[in-house]
């Protein structure tokens, strides 16, 4: 199906920031694609174990050298908007984005209260959420396949205000990160997050070889996180463990859990 959609994709041509949904080019779904089969296949078990030694508990004091952040952020593109928040609460916060940190071309649709939550946690102000917003629309109706509204009930369906407002995430990230990296937030781009190694004191991230030391390390990579597979073995969900923890954050394609 997808190499008909090979013939006549528009989008194929805009570039694809490969996080935050930004896989909107043909290459991007040709990969959603593959894992989609893997998991089918019922591969998904064997690329846990191959990544089960992600985050490790090791013990005492670490001898890592180098600053020691309040939290790190791992997996850029929407977890700038944490790490915008926590920065806001006072922490020293690090984001490591394997690749551009930058939001998805095409718009994404959201509710103005959602947006507002944003500004509220400190994330953007309202300045940032009115400049990404691209449209408002109301209402909404929606339409069910043989007329019903899946209660048994015929006709259509009519919200107002509910994912009624089009936001560019490239807008929107890019203001994020721009008051972020205003008021001290560091931001390692292009820098692969390899794994993690918990000790009494802190947690030591392999960043492409070099170590970053944090109290608490956020997991925003998504729903192919490592951390979130290694999670995913039970034998591995005591592998780590916490004076300083690996959170997976809750997204819509993870839950939430501590390892
Ligand atoms: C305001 C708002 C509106 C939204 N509206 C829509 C919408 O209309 N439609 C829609 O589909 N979605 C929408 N979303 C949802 C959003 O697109 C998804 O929540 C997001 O894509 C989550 O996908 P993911 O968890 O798979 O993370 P991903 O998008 O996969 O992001 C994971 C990030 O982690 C990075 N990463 C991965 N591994 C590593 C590593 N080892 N080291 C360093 N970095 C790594 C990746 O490069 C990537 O940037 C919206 C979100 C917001 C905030």
């Amino acid at each position: 199906m997808l190499e008909d959609v090979a013939t006549t994709n528009a989008t194929a041509t805009t570039r694809d920031a490969r996080g935050a949904g930004a896989r909107t080019t043909l290459d991007g779904l040709r990969a959603l694609d593959a894992a989609w089969a893997k998991m089918r296949r019922g591969d998904a078990t064997a690329t846990a174990t191959a990544t089960a030694a992600f985050a490790k508990r090791r013990e005492g004091a670490s001898d890592a050298r180098g600053e020691t952040y309040d939290v790190a952020v791992a997996g850029g593109t929407l977890g700038v908007l944490v790490a915008a928040a926590l920065q806001r609460r006072g922490a020293r916060v690090v984001v490591v984005e394997r690749g551009e940190l930058r939001g998805r071309e095409q718009e994404w649709n959201v509710s103005r209260e959602e947006l507002e939550r944003l500004v509220r946690v400190g994330a953007i102000t309202t300045e940032d959420a009115d400049a990404c917003t691209r449209i408002e629309f109301n209402p909404i109706r929606c339409g069910f396949h043989g007329g019903g509204n899946g209660n048994g009930n015929a006709g259509d369906l009519v919200t107002r205000d509910i994912l009624n407002t089009g936001v560019s995430p490239a807008a929107l990230v890019e203001a994020c990160r721009k008051r972020f990296e205003e008021a001290g937030g560091a931001v390692l781009e292009r820098a692969s997050l390899r794994g993690v190694e918990v000790y009494d004191d802190c947690a030591v991230l392999d960043v492409d070889g070099a170590p970053v030391r944090a109290r608490l390390v956020l997991d925003c990579m998504g729903f192919q996180s490592p951390i979130v597979r290694q999670s995913e073995t039970i034998e591995n969900r005591t592998a780590c463990a916490s004076s300083s923890e690996v959170a997976p954050r809750r997204t819509r394609s993870t839950t939430r859990r501590r390892i």
